[in-house]
């Protein structure tokens, strides 16, 4: 599920493959967006920049525009090389369509055509966003002014995160139980449901703590552990997994997520899962550890 740091990954890499060309044909399922394509087409344009806020996905589009997208739970951008011979494929109606990420020739997906949301071609690559949920055209100048992306707190992965901020931010939702506060992106913008969990746990904090009694250093230290958490898995050599424990092993990257029942990692207590919060969230903690 896509988190922060897996939502700034794909950025770089659309940014890498996409600024500075030409979009050549752009098609969407989205009528909100092909009713902006008629008026005022996106084929000419430019792609400017491509930047991740929080878990939103932002491309700057010559002319004061930005397609914002978020992938929620199934949703992802892909790119594709023009020269792939089987990129011809998407051109006829199958039922499927072949990629490969840019990660390396050994890594391929299939996804059903019909999960096929946007589709971005320029000279050298075509971008693809399959199965994603929200995406619409913003004036440029209105991004940081109304909608989700103007709301968000500090991004945990931005250059100039300000832990303060996101800490009073934090403490602004003391009737929330921490786990809970820690989702809420207008608190601080990038943790989902996997590094909720992995940030208590290193924390030593309860999921069910209330903010309001969290000290207010007790706060501080969560917010430093969640950024140190990301930025560790944002570079090129997480895209393998997650990891939070700094073990090698393949089978150890994580501290509690999805460990129901399995040993903790630190006392060898069962690792419990409870449905938490408005949205029902899966939360793992070891109630030992986490006390
Ligand atoms: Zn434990």
């Amino acid at each position: 599920m896509p988190e922060g740091d897996t939502i700034h990954r794909a950025a770089r890499t659309l940014h890498a493959a996409l600024a500075g060309q030409r979009i050549e044909r752009f098609e969407s399922v989205f009528p909100h967006l092909t009713r902006v394509d008629a008026e005022q087409p996106i084929a000419g344009r430019c792609v400017e920049r491509v930047e991740a806020r929080g878990k939103h996905l932002l491309m700057w589009i010559e002319g004061e525009l930005v397609l914002r997208t978020h992938m929620r739970m199934h949703g992802s951008w892909h790119i594709w090389p023009r020269s792939d011979p089987r990129y011809t494929s998407l051109r006829v109606a199958s039922d499927s369509i072949y990629y490969r990420a840019s990660r390396g020739p050994s890594e391929r997906w299939q996804r059903p055509r019909h999960e096929l949301r946007i589709l971005i071609e320029t000279s050298p690559y075509v971008a693809l966003a399959f199965a994603v949920p929200v995406a619409e055209f913003v004036p440029a100048d209105s991004l940081d002014r109304v909608g989700p992306v103007a709301e968000l707190g500090p991004d945990l992965l931005s250059d100039s995160f300000d832990a303060a901020e996101a800490c009073a931010r934090l403490a602004a939702r003391p009737d929330l139980e921490i786990a809970d506060a820690l989702l809420d992106q207008r608190a601080l913008a990038g943790i989902g449901n996997v590094f909720k969990s992995e940030v208590l746990f290193a924390a030593r904090v309860s999921p069910f703590t209330r903010v309001g009694a969290l000290p207010a250093e007790q706060l501080t230290r969560l917010v430093a552990i969640a950024v140190r958490q990301m930025q560790a898995n944002v570079g090129d050599s997480a895209a393998g997994g997650r990891r939070t424990t700094n073990r090698l092993d393949p089978s150890a990257r994580l501290w509690v997520y999805r460990r129901r029942g399995l040993p903790c990692r630190r006392c060898g207590a069962p690792i419990q899962r409870a449905k938490q919060g408005p949205d029902a969230r899966s939360t793992y903690w070891c109630a030992r550890c986490q006390s």
